[in-house]
């Protein structure tokens, strides 16, 4: 039996991009999706959000000189294109996927809703939640913090490159350890950098579960799935 019957899995458009440095890796997608089918086979509910960051930042392409509502306009279209693309990989692997959008865009993809999305994620569908909250000056991880406590998600498995929360940057700092679970009071009082703030406080607010855990690490989402500790459980 899967540790949890509903998720909601955050992965990063960054770690999209592989080695390229840009845009979309086919082998990183396609590992993405082998990874996801896995859990998809043990019958968990699945609600996805990813982010668009191996394409574009609203807040970087502000710094360019881009206005920044239009920015984080285009940075939510790169999530768009980034859910196409999962979608069509996960279809490719035997998954259903419903890409939903948090702005209308019809036919890429139904207009969101909580009870479209709940209806699907029931009738076997991975719901992809695309374009984020469909506001700007938020992140993809507020919008799948939303999503996960509107779609009553047991947790949100947030998928990154690190194997977890750490008293430090693991990569700068070789002393740094690793938290096997740790609450969000913590979080804030050691300044740690798990999401943003917004993102944070909405989970600890409405009491969402986050698990971070290691993605690019292949068979890791079936770990969390079979109830290894491999990660991080951040909690109220
Ligand atoms: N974005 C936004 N509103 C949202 C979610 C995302 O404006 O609710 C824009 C914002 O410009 C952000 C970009 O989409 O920089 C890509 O999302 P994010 O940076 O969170 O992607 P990730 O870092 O996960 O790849």
């Amino acid at each position: 039996m899967a540790k949890f019957k509903r998720i909601l899995l955050k992965l990063s458009g960054e770690s999209l991009m592989g080695q390229q440095g840009y845009g979309i890796d086919q082998n990183r997608l396609s590992d993405y999706a082998r990874q996801i089918k896995e859990i998809y086979d043990m019958h968990v509910q699945i609600g996805i959000v990813i982010g668009g960051g191996n394409i574009f930042r609203g807040l970087s392409g502000s710094q360019k000189g881009f206005d920044r509502v239009k920015g984080d306009q285009m940075g939510m279209c790169a999530t768009v294109i980034n859910s196409l693309a999962l979608s069509s990989a996960l279809d490719s692997v035997g998954a259903k996927t419903k890409v939903l959008t948090a702005i209308r865009m019809e036919p890429i993809g139904e207009f969101y809703s909580k009870w479209k999305a709940i209806e699907a994620m029931e009738a076997g569908y991975i719901c992809i939640f695309s374009a984020g909250t469909g506001n700007p000056y938020f992140t993809t991880d507020t919008g799948a913090s939303l999503r996960g406590i509107e779609i009553g998600a047991d947790v949100m498995l947030k998928g990154t490159r690190v194997d977890g929360v750490y008293t430090a940057d693991p990569e700068k700092d070789p002393q740094a350890k690793k938290f096997k679970d740790i609450t969000y009071d913590e979080i804030y009082t050691r300044g740690l950098k798990v999401m943003d703030l917004t993102a944070t406080t909405m989970c600890k607010e409405n009491h969402l579960p986050i698990y971070v855990f290691d993605m690019d690490c292949y068979g890791n989402l079936k770990k969390v799935l079979d109830g290894e500790e491999i990660g991080t459980l951040v909690h109220n």
